[in-house]
C-alpha cells in the first residue's frame, strides 16, 4: 500500500490529475505516516498553485429571510411563515446592515436567504430580488455582491416562468458580481434524496452554475461533508466540480469557479432524524483535514483557491487546515445565522486582527483580497 500511495502522490506532484479511484484510495488511508505524506503533498501543491500568502476578505453576510418553502433534513435555519423565530428583513434593515459593513471596511456583501414565496413585488419574485440588489448597489456601488445560490436562481425562474439564463442575466445586470456555489451539498442524487429532497438535482445545479459562467458571473464551489455520504460520493462530487471548471476553461467562458470551500456537517441543532443517522453533533476534525488535503490534490490544478470554514471547524480547526492545502481563511462575515443556528461553535463574526493573528501563528504572510482573489494588499510568492 505504501508504494501505491507514494506513486499516486508522486503523480500528483508531477502535475497529473488523479483518477477518481486514486482519490478514493487517498481518502481511505488510516496509517498516520501515510496521512502525513498526503498532508505534505497537499501543502506543497498549495504552495506551488497558490503561494505561501494566506488571504482573507472583509465581508458581511446578510441572510434576508429564514422563511423557506423547503425542508432540508440538515437545516436548523428555516422557518414557516408566522412560526416563532421567522424573520424577513425590510429594506431599511438591509441598508443598515450594508452601511455598517462599509463602515467596518467590507468589500463584499454575501447575500442568501430562504425560499420565501411571499418575497414578491407585483406578484413576481425577480423584482423583489432585483430590489434587494439595487437597494445596496445604489447606495454603495463599490461593494461586491456575492449573492443567490443556484437553488435561489431556480426558485426565481420557477416562480416567474423564466429561464435560468434570464434570471442570471437580470441579477448580473442589476449588480450581482458573483454567485455562491452553495446548495451543492453532495452532488449525488441518492444523497440529495435524503439530505435535501426538494432541492434542485445534481444536473440542474451543474446547469445553473455553468450558465452563470457562460454569462460572465463567477461562482464559488462547496461541498457539505461528513454526514451520510461515502468516500466514493465525495470524490464523484469533486470530479464533477473539476469537469465543470475544465469545461469553463476549455470553452473560454468569461467566468469560472473562483474557490472551493469545504463545509463539514454540523448536527447539534439539525432536525433529529438526520442527526440520529449521522450519530454526532460536531465535525470530526481529522476527517475534515484529510478531505481538505485530498481536495487540494484532486482539484488544485483547476481550482487553486481553497478555503476552510472557521464557522464550522472553529478558528483553530480552520488554521490547522491552512497546513492541509488551504490558502485562504475566508471572511469576517460579521454575522452568520445558518450554521450558527445548526449548533456550530466557531462563532458568527471574526475581527480582521483575529484572522491575521491566526495566519501569523503559522509563520505565513497574509493579505486582504477582494471576492475574486485580487489582492488588496501585496501577496508574497511561494518560498519553498
Ligand atoms: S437549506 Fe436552504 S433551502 Fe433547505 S430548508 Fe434550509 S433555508 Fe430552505
Amino acid at each position: 500500500m505504501t508504494t501505491k500511495i507514494e506513486t499516486i502522490l508522486a503523480r500528483a506532484l508531477s502535475g497529473y490529475d488523479l483518477s477518481p479511484a486514486e482519490g478514493v484510495v487517498l481518502l481511505q488511508q488510516t496509517d498516520p505516516a501515510l496521512i502525513a505524506a498526503i498532508r505534505t503533498t497537499a501543502d506543497q501543491l498549495r504552495c506551488e498553485q497558490a503561494g505561501d500568502t494566506v488571504t482573507y476578505v472583509i465581508n458581511r453576510n446578510i441572510n434576508f429571510t429564514n422563511i423557506c418553502e423547503q425542508h432540508c433534513s440538515f437545516c436548523a435555519f428555516r422557518r414557516d411563515s408566522g412560526e416563532a423565530g421567522a424573520y424577513w428583513l425590510d429594506w431599511a434593515q438591509i441598508l443598515e446592515k450594508a452601511t455598517d459593513a462599509v463602515q467596518r471596511g467590507a468589500t463584499e456583501i454575501c447575500m442568501q436567504g430562504g425560499l420565501n414565496q411571499q418575497a414578491k413585488l407585483n406578484g413576481s419574485s425577480l423584482p423583489y430580488y432585483l430590489r434587494l440588489v439595487e437597494t445596496i448597489k445604489q447606495q454603495f456601488p463599490e461593494l461586491h455582491l456575492h449573492a443567490f445560490s443556484p437553488q435561489e436562481v431556480q426558485f426565481i425562474a420557477r416562480e416567474d416562468g423564466l429561464t435560468y439564463a434570464e434570471v442570471i442575466a437580470a441579477l448580473r445586470d442589476a449588480g450581482v458580481g458573483s454567485m455562491p456555489g452553495t446548495a451543492a451539498e453532495v452532488l449525488d442524487d441518492e444523497v440529495r434524496r435524503i439530505l435535501c429532497p426538494e432541492k434542485i438535482d445534481t444536473a440542474t445545479w451543474l446547469e445553473i452554475v455553468s450558465t452563470a459562467h457562460k454569462l460572465g458571473l463567477p461562482t464559488t464551489s462547496t461541498m457539505l461533508s461528513g454526514h451520510i455520504e461515502t468516500k466514493d460520493q465525495q470524490i464523484r462530487h469533486l470530479s464533477q466540480l473539476r469537469l465543470l471548471q475544465q469545461t469553463a476553461m476549455s470553452q473560454g467562458y468569461p467566468a469560472q469557479i473562483t474557490e472551493f470551500i469545504l463545509l463539514p456537517f454540523i448536527g447539534q441543532e439539525a432536525p433529529k432524524p438526520l442527526r440520529r443517522r449521522v450519530g454526532r453533533d460536531q465535525p470530526v476534525l481529522a476527517d475534515a483535514l484529510l478531505l481538505t488535503a485530498v481536495t487540494r490534490i484532486f482539484l488544485g490544478r483547476w481550482i487553486p483557491n481553497h478555503q476552510p470554514s472557521w464557522v464550522k471547524l472553529g478558528l483553530a480547526g480552520a488554521t490547522a487546515a491552512l497546513n492541509w492545502g488551504c490558502n485562504d481563511i475566508g471572511g469576517t462575515l460579521m454575522e452568520e445565522h445558518i450554521t450558527t443556528m445548526a449548533g456550530a461553535q466557531g462563532g458568527s463574526c471574526m475581527e480582521v486582527e483575529t484572522l491575521q493573528a491566526a495566519i501569523h501563528s503559522l509563520g505565513r504572510p497574509y493579505c486582504q483580497r477582494d471576492t475574486l482573489y485580487h489582492p488588496i494588499s501585496p501577496c508574497l510568492p511561494c518560498s519553498l
